[in-house]
């Protein structure tokens, strides 16, 4: 059985695509069954691809430098990248901070939020920096293939992985485009 890598990341985003991978459930075994191996995800030991994966998969939008890091290794290191989830499409949530100075939304989030007692903006180098608009994933690298929604169904999700696994080219239409 041909052995098929995926390796996954998360940028600027809330973690909810990832929540939907993990929602695909007895259909995760289904793929490991057909020669699905997990790389690197943020929730495994491994948070980077070890080695050139056939699968690569980004949720979140690009917000800080590092992300643009992150995003360019995944594109080198995968020959299929997959963006999951509005805020790796477009976007999504992340860009209403395009709104706002990158000052401004630093202050917001760490002083001024109404629950923040002595706040303040952390500058660890391990957070990177924000840059000044934040972006979807195919405005820094090329994508292959989009899955979007908020966060997309498992449903999508998997029907995706199978057919890129069995050597078809994925087209999302009707249910697996409605999101509750
Ligand atoms: S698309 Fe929705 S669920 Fe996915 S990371 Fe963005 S906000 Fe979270």
């Amino acid at each position: 059985m041909k052995k098929i890598t995926i390796a996954t990341d998360w940028l600027d985003g809330c973690s909810g695509c990832h929540m939907s991978m993990l929602d695909m459930d007895e259909r995760l075994v289904e793929l490991i069954k057909m020669g699905v191996e997990l790389n690197a995800t943020p929730i495994t030991d491994f948070k980077e691809p070890t080695e050139e994966v056939d699968i690569g998969i980004l949720e979140g939008a690009v917000s800080t430098n590092h992300h643009i890091e992150v995003v360019k290794n995944m594109r080198n290191k995968c020959k299929i990248l997959i963006a999951i989830g509005d805020c790796a499409v477009f976007g999504g949530i992340v860009t209403m901070r395009n709104y706002f100075s990158v000052e401004e939304l630093l202050r917001r989030g760490y002083i001024e939020t109404e629950s923040t007692v002595d706040g303040k903006i952390p500058t660890s180098p391990e957070i990177g920096k924000h840059t000044k608009l934040a972006k979807a994933v195919n405005q820094i690298v090329k994508v292959d293939f989009y899955i979007p929604g908020c966060p997309p169904r498992a449903d999508a999700i998997y029907y995706v992985l199978k057919e890129l696994v069995e050597g078809r080219k994925p087209l999302l239409v009707g249910d697996l485009l409605r999101y509750d």
